[in-house]
């Protein structure tokens, strides 16, 4: 039995002023019966954790190694240290403006499972490359290269999020969203066994609002979503927690 989760990420939004949507959100959820995660930016962790025992917060990143001379960098290790339990990786954002890689991803993912953190794995393709019909081969090809050896359904969650889809207000139709995370179902459970293949959460993200969450959370093998935008108000994100708690 896979638990829903409901993951925001902030990106690089977020003040002091805005730690008063995690109070809503608490109050508006707190006998909801899925996981609640939010991701703000790292100037925000240490206050956001300290302020909800309800809503799980995560890092947007973190450096592969857990301590030296990487200036502007954050350890895994800091992240728990300020609260988190989560961490985003390999986000497609990450890919485009830090050059990040499918090595990149699985040497970050390795070092969140070593200090602890339950790493959120990014994987999508492009426009291009979905109108070339390449789509499940470049998936296919993220996941063998972002995901380490050592994860399971327990220190991970994969998020499957079409570039395309970030932030444009375009979804995928429920058909192809279905058609990716069968997919990911099934290469996970060629590679770690039906058991634990089955045992991982797979989140949709991409443009994900309380208008269409109901009918993606109906589509199968999607355990929950990772939302942008509309995460970032209480008002936005509470209608999406509400239709994946009724799903
Ligand atoms: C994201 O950044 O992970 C994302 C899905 O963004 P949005 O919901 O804004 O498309």
């Amino acid at each position: 039995m896979r638990r829903k989760l409901a993951a925001g990420n902030w990106k690089m939004n977020g003040r002091t002023s805005d730690l008063d949507q995690i109070d809503a959100l608490e109050a508006a959820h707190n006998d909801a019966d899925v996981d609640i995660l939010i991701c703000p930016p790292a100037s925000l962790l240490a206050r956001m954790s300290a302020r909800t025992t309800k809503i799980a917060v995560g890092g947007q990143d973190c450096h592969a190694a857990t301590t030296g001379a990487h200036t502007g960098d954050i350890s895994a290790d800091m992240l728990i240290d300020a609260g988190a339990t989560h961490v985003i990786l390999g986000h497609s954002e990450r890919r485009t403006d830090h050059g990040e890689t499918d090595d990149d991803a699985r040497a970050k993912a390795r070092a969140a499972l070593d200090a602890g953190l339950i790493a959120v794995i990014c994987v999508g393709e492009t426009l291009a490359e979905r109108e070339a019909a390449n789509t499940l081969d470049i998936i296919s090809g993220q996941l063998a290269g972002s995901i380490p050896d050592a994860a399971n359904g327990t220190n991970m969650v994969v998020a499957y999020e079409p570039v395309w889809a970030i932030g444009t207000g375009l979804v995928p139709s429920t058909d192809q969203i279905g058609e990716v995370h069968d997919f990911i179902r099934t290469k996970l459970e060629a590679r770690f066994g039906e058991g634990v293949g089955r045992s991982v959460r797979l989140l949709y993200g991409g443009s994900v609002k309380g208008s269409n969450a109901a009918e993606i959370f109906a589509v199968s093998n999607v355990d929950g979503a990772l939302v942008g935008g509309a995460s970032l108000t209480a008002e936005a994100f509470s209608p999406i927690i509400t239709a994946l708690d009724a799903s």
